[in-house]
C-alpha cells in the first residue's frame, strides 16, 4: 500500500499513520519528524530548515521534494509506506506524481483526515511526546503513567516548540491556503478518502483500515 495523508495540523495523522504501519508491515514517512531530527542533530538540513519549522511556516518545496526522493528511493519504502505530512503544496504533488512515475509506483490512496481550528487547539496546546520513541500523549485525554514521564522509555516528554497557539493558527491557515484545495486535485484522480478526525483513534483507525481494504479489493476486481 502507498497511503497519502492529508490533514491540518493536529488532526491526527501521526497517530494514523502509526496504526496503519502496525496493521499493513508498511513504513511512516514524516517530514516533520525528519526535519525536527536533522535539527536536533544540527546537520546541514538541520540548519537550512530550522527558521522554517520553528516560526511554523512550509520549508520551500525544492529541498522537499529532494527530501522524499531521497527517501522513497531507499530499500524499506518498497513494501509500502505512508506519507505523513507530504505534500503540502500543489507543486509537491505535481512532483510525487513525477516521482512515483519515475519509480514505477502508483498511489493506492489518499485520505484527508478532517478537524476543525478550535478542537485542533484544545489537542495541540496540551500535546508532549516522547523525544525518543515518539509516543504522543495529551496531558488530559491520554496522560502517561508518570507525569512528564514517557511511558515506554521512561524519558521526559518534551513540547513541540510549534504547539502554541499563535504558532497552531498560522500552520493551519496555511494548511487552508496551500494544502486542502490537494483534496480537490486527489479527488479528481479518483483517490481520495475523507475521514472525521473528530472520532476516537481506534475507531478511526478501524474505518480507515475498513475502507482502505475495501478500495484495494475493488482495485484488484
Ligand atoms: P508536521 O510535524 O507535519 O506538523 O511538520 C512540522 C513542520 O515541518 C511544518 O510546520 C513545516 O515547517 C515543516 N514541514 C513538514 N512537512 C513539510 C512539507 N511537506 N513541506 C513544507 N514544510 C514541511
Amino acid at each position: 500500500m502507498r497511503i497519502v495523508l492529508l490533514g491540518p495540523p493536529g488532526a491526527g495523522k501521526g497517530t494514523q499513520a502509526k496504526l496503519l504501519v502496525e496493521k499493513f508491515g508498511i513504513v511512516q514517512i514524516s517530514t516533520g519528524d525528519i526535519l525536527r531530527k536533522a535539527i536536533a542533530q544540527e546537520n546541514v538540513l538541520g540548519s537550512q530548515v530550522n527558521s522554517y519549522v520553528l516560526k511554523g511556516e512550509l520549508v520551500p518545496d525544492s529541498l522537499m521534494v529532494d527530501l522524499i526522493r531521497e527517501r522513497l528511493n531507499e530499500k524499506d519504502c518498497r513494501n509500502g509506506f505512508v506519507l505523513d505530512g507530504f505534500p503540502r503544496t500543489l507543486e509537491q504533488a505535481k512532483a510525487l506524481d513525477a516521482l512515483f512515475k519515475e519509480l514505477g509506483f502508483s498511489i493506492s490512496c489518499v485520505v484527508e483526515v478532517q478537524a476543525p481550528l478550535e478542537e485542533i487547539i484544545k489537542r495541540l496546546i496540551l500535546r508532549w511526546s516522547c523525544p525518543n520513541c515518539g509516543s504522543v500523549y495529551h496531558l488530559e485525554n491520554n496522560p502517561p503513567k508518570e507525569k512528564g514521564i514517557c511511558d515506554i522509555c521512561g524519558l521526559p516528554l518534551v513540547q513541540r516548540e510549534d504547539d502554541k497557539e499563535d504558532l497552531i493558527r498560522r500552520r493551519y491557515h496555511t494548511y487552508q491556503e496551500l494544502t486542502e484545495p490537494l483534496s480537490e486535485y486527489y479527488a479528481k484522480k479518483g483517490v481520495l478518502i475523507q475521514v472525521d478526525g473528530m472520532k476516537g483513534i481506534s475507531d478511526l483507525g478501524n474505518i480507515l483500515a475498513f475502507r482502505l481494504l475495501e478500495r484495494e479489493k475493488t482495485f484488484k476486481r
